[in-house]
């Protein structure tokens, strides 16, 4: 990989779950997760909801501060060698609740010029660009700019905030869950429309999803999470076609699959994940594992490097290895 952009280094985010003392317990949301982005690729991320995918993202474009680890972009740590806002301009964020992300009280224009008019830009020009803008993520701006938030739909909503994103001129995009509550002929439209976004302007993209196959459409890398941690990483071709962790295999095998051949009667991937109060010891996955064995109660898995872009925290590429 070229030198990254975008990266972050052992986060670690716990929330307070009440108690005093050595009752206190905390909510281990994050525990030391580090990965890369390269300029201009995709990073997919997924994991059952609860696996720390949206505390990653919030701890990445620095609306929470973590507890522990650094977040650089291009090299400088954010906060102490950039500052806040000269990051933010570079890194936005594009949430799930297109509503909620928007002020009613503004109308669409004014929601996307305001961005750059903070940072200093004319009104004049600021307007001038939010035309451009909404214009470029397929909406009139003579029909839509005067519009309020409540008066568009979801989708429309969405390309708005996809709009204001780019006001800041970014150069990378986090979205988290940013087409899921769109109808599946809108979301094909958005991320459509998202491609062509990240190849017109050499965009960087982390995006997070419980879709697998929206994923896997859209992604060059995906992150596997499970209870907080990385489960693999890896391209996103050799991630879904010969998974080297159990709980991905598990995933995927839960894919709703086009072809009714295909489909499994089966639920791959049995209950609900543990408690993130207190994480199962060793493998976090171990007790929902079909291939634990030996040390999975008692080890924790280290990342273990499959190839030179792919990696799997799970004993038996270890054990592999070691026949290998
Ligand atoms: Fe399963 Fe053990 Fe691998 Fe964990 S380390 S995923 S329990 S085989």
């Amino acid at each position: 990989m070229t030198a990254p952009i975008l990266s972050a280094h052992n986060l670690v985010k716990h929330f307070d779950a009440g108690g005093f003392g050595p009752k206190r317990k905390v909510v281990r949301a994050v525990d030391d997760v580090s990965f890369e982005l390269a300029a201009g690729e995709t990073l997919g991320v997924v994991g059952e909801s609860g696996c720390g995918k949206s505390t990653t993202a919030r701890l990445l474009v620095q609306l929470l501060k973590p507890d522990t680890g650094s977040v650089r972009f291009n090299g400088k740590v954010v906060g102490f060698e950039l500052s806040l806002k000269e990051f933010r301009r570079q890194v936005q964020m594009v949430f799930q609740d297109s509503f909620a992300s928007l002020n009613p009280r503004m109308t669409m224009i004014d929601a996307i010029a305001f961005g750059p008019t903070v940072h200093g830009m004319s009104g004049r020009d600021a307007t001038r660009k939010a035309q451009d803008l909404l214009e470029r993520v397929g909406l009139d701006p003579a029909r839509f700019g005067g519009r309020y938030a409540h008066e568009l739909s979801g989708g429309q909503r969405q390309r708005v905030n996809i709009a204001r994103a780019l006001a800041f001129d970014p150069q990378v995009i986090v979205l988290d869950e940013a087409v899921s509550a769109l109808d599946k002929s809108v979301e094909a439209q958005v991320l459509n429309l998202l491609m062509d976004l990240r190849r017109e302007r050499g965009l960087t993209y982390v995006f997070i999803s419980h879709d697998l196959n929206v994923v896997r459409h859209i992604s060059d890398r995906v992150m596997v999470m499970y209870l907080g941690e990385v489960a693999e990483i890896g391209p996103a071709e050799s991630l879904y076609t010969a998974p080297r962790h159990p709980y991905t295999e598990a995933l995927l095998a839960a894919m709703p699959s086009l072809d009714p051949d295909k489909r499994t009667m089966e639920a791959p991937l049995a209950g609900d994940p543990p408690n993130p109060i207190d994480p199962p010891p060793g493998c976090r996955f171990h007790t929902r594992c079909a291939q634990a064995f030996g040390p999975c109660a008692a080890q924790v898995p280290f990342q273990h490097a499959i190839g030179s872009d792919h990696m799997a925290a799970c004993h038996l590429n270890r054990a592999q290895e070691r026949v290998a």
